[in-house]
């Protein structure tokens, strides 16, 4: 696919930006592509200011506020300058235009307008997760990559997708919907296990896991660094097999990070430059970020864990009135620790905390990879008490579910571990039953409809 922006236009900072692909393709499996690519366009144009509000349907993208100057499709490569924060205000009702037909050039038409004067055209198509179906959503979340640290595109993209304005950002930098002092919160996190940089030597780059990731989860190939310049690509290796040394070395002991390394065919200086240092996120570039329809209602892909329960979140933040007294967080760093979640129910202190979280498929906690959630029992910080399993099993049979219970034996949720600090009082722990966690994960795409039914209701009764 080609590209065509048109020529320079700078705009006033009241401007918006409005990026549009005339899509002429009607497969299923092409909208995520041009996704891909437009989130790349967005957050690495070296000319490009921006940040995005939300997708307005899946091939058109609003951003601002904004200024362009590049003018060639070379310039979709490169590093995002400046970042902006969360736009309070609610965008604009119409700020799509008409896609530009320039005949042999190009399907895309990428234009600056002001919101004021398109307002009333009709091509408008308006934000709103209203308006897409639930595999669409999950594919739009899935595509956007949040190490732990570097949730913002991430939690800019959900407030695109929120039909509520009570938002606010706290400074850890969790997304909170609704009243921050509520006696009840629901929490779902951002972020998903990814990498950070350790060391760079000689233009080798070393990682380590942030969150509960091994090597062989995501294996050798592309990952993009996120380095103080912009995303730099680069791909993951383990080395060659072809030594006696390695075989001995893995008979002995499992693949770890310690052997994993980056290659990015830059040199030191270049990397330095570029900002790529310690302290950089590593996480899967977007066209690995892509998800796998299997039959029988299952969708795979990297991230569900967190993607997936978002989108249940995102369907029960836009169900519940703002005027009940609700907290809904989605928190950062999850991942490594609960520390988003924590400093938020530090500071207000719910009485009730329910995540929303995968249901994990293990063979010591065997529930069924299917549409029906699960409650955790206990993990490795806390436990539901009794009380609570008995109100989530008459809510769950008052929905005609069929809720699975687990205990989970390693790990923990936002409440959980809150629960361990003593920052809330009962921890509830929803699942959505997920294989392969924190790998190429697999649900049952039913389970998201259900998972937020669950809990919009259980919420009334807590
Ligand atoms: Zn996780």
């Amino acid at each position: 696919m080609s590209l065509l922006l048109t020529r320079p236009q700078p705009v006033s900072s009241l401007s918006l930006l409005v990026l549009r692909v005339d899509a002429d393709h009607t497969d299923d499996s092409r909208p995520l592509n041009d996704l891909a690519f437009f989130t790349n366009l967005f957050y690495t144009g070296p000319d490009f200011h921006g940040l995005c509000l939300g997708a307005v349907d899946c091939r058109a993208f609003l951003v601002g506020p904004t200024v362009l100057k590049g003018d060639s499709p070379s310039h979709a490569k490169g590093k995002c300058l400046r970042r902006t924060g969360i736009v309070p205000a609610p965008v604009p009702p119409c700020l799509v235009t008409r896609p530009r037909t320039v005949a042999g050039a190009s399907s895309w038409d990428f234009r600056a307008c002001q919101a004021r004067s398109e307002a009333t055209s009709p091509a408008c198509i308006l934000p709103g997760l209203a308006k897409l179906s639930t595999l669409e959503t999950l594919r739009r979340l899935v595509a956007i990559p949040a190490p732990p640290g570097e949730e913002d595109e991430l939690r800019e993209a959900l407030v695109g997708l929120l039909e509520r304005k009570d938002v606010s950002v706290d400074a850890k930098g969790n997304l909170i919907v609704g009243q921050p002092d509520a006696r009840v919160a629901v929490v779902a996190h951002m972020d998903e296990v990814a990498m950070m940089v350790t060391d760079v030597f000689y233009g080798t780059v070393s990682v380590t896991p942030l969150g509960g990731l091994y090597p062989w989860k995501i294996g050798e190939g592309p990952v993009e660094i996120f380095a103080n310049q912009g995303r730099v690509a680069g791909v993951l290796g383990f080395g060659g097999i072809h030594t006696k040394e390695l075989e001995q070395r893995l008979s002995d002991e499992p693949l770890d990070w310690a052997r994993a390394s980056i290659d990015t065919g830059l040199g030191s200086e270049e990397l330095t430059d570029l900002g790529v240092r310690a302290g950089c996120r590593v996480a899967l570039p977007a066209h690995r970020r892509t998800l796998e329809v299997l039959a029988g209602g299952l969708v795979a892909g990297y991230t569900l864990d967190s993607r997936a329960t978002l989108v249940a979140w995102l369907k029960v933040v836009n169900g519940v009135a703002e005027r009940e007294k609700v907290a809904f967080v989605a928190s950062v760093q999850e991942e490594v620790g609960g520390h988003g979640a924590m400093w938020h129910l530090g500071n207000h202190r719910p009485e009730v905390v329910v995540a929303l979280e995968l249901g994990p498929v293990l063979d010591d906690s065997p529930v069924n990879l299917n549409d029906q959630p699960t409650v955790w029992v206990g993990d490795s910080y806390s436990s539901t008490l009794p009380s609570d399993l008995r109100l989530i099993e008459s809510v769950g049979a008052s929905l005609g579910l069929q809720i699975q219970h687990q205990y989970v034996t390693r790990g923990g949720s936002d409440a959980s571990a809150a629960a361990a600090q003593g920052l809330c009082a009962r921890p509830v722990t929803l699942g959505l039953p997920l294989k392969n966690s924190h790998g190429f994960e697999i649900i049952d795409l039913n389970g998201i409809d259900n998972l937020a039914n669950l809990t919009a209701e259980l919420i009334k009764h807590v």
